[in-house]
């Protein structure tokens, strides 16, 4: 399977599409380097939030706090709902259905990361359900908790 060589600089890191709960760690999915890989999976380079985004509960932002983000934690000063480290939140409505049922992480060794996420759309591969190894990592949708 052919990974990227290198990861994404700072500036170019995506829209993010999953937040991970607990370390808020952000998921923006790659569809060009998905494209390569095989069915049902989805390449993502994750950020890992600043000490300042964990601190202050930044959980909508991309990869600073914007203060006029009314829809982030941090913003409204509450602890975000987003708490259980093996949910990844969706933040992106076209992922409200899919299940990631594997991760794959590969390291790049900085603040920008990699992995392959294996994903099933409960109402398209129903029969993906006996493939889940565990439940523990799920989609949840923040309005919807
Ligand atoms: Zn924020």
């Amino acid at each position: 399977m052919a990974y990227p060589e290198s990861a994404p600089r700072y500036g170019q890191f995506g829209d993010v599409t999953f937040v991970r709960g607990g370390v808020l760690e952000r998921f923006s999915i790659d569809l060009e380097v998905s494209r390569g890989l095989g069915r049902g999976m989805y390449w993502f380079w994750t950020y890992e939030p600043t000490f300042h985004m964990l601190n202050t509960q930044c959980d909508m932002c991309k990869k600073r706090h914007i203060p006029k983000n009314i829809e982030c934690s941090a913003t409204l000063g509450v602890r975000s709902p987003f708490d259980n480290p093996n949910i990844l939140y969706s933040v992106d409505e076209r992922f409200e259905n899919v299940r990631p049922t594997t991760i794959r992480f590969v390291d790049y060794g900085g603040k920008i990361n990699g992995c392959v996420v294996y994903l099933s759309r409960d109402n398209i591969y129903a029969q993906a359900k006996e493939l889940m190894i565990n439940d523990a990592t799920q989609v949840h949708r923040k309005g919807l908790l």
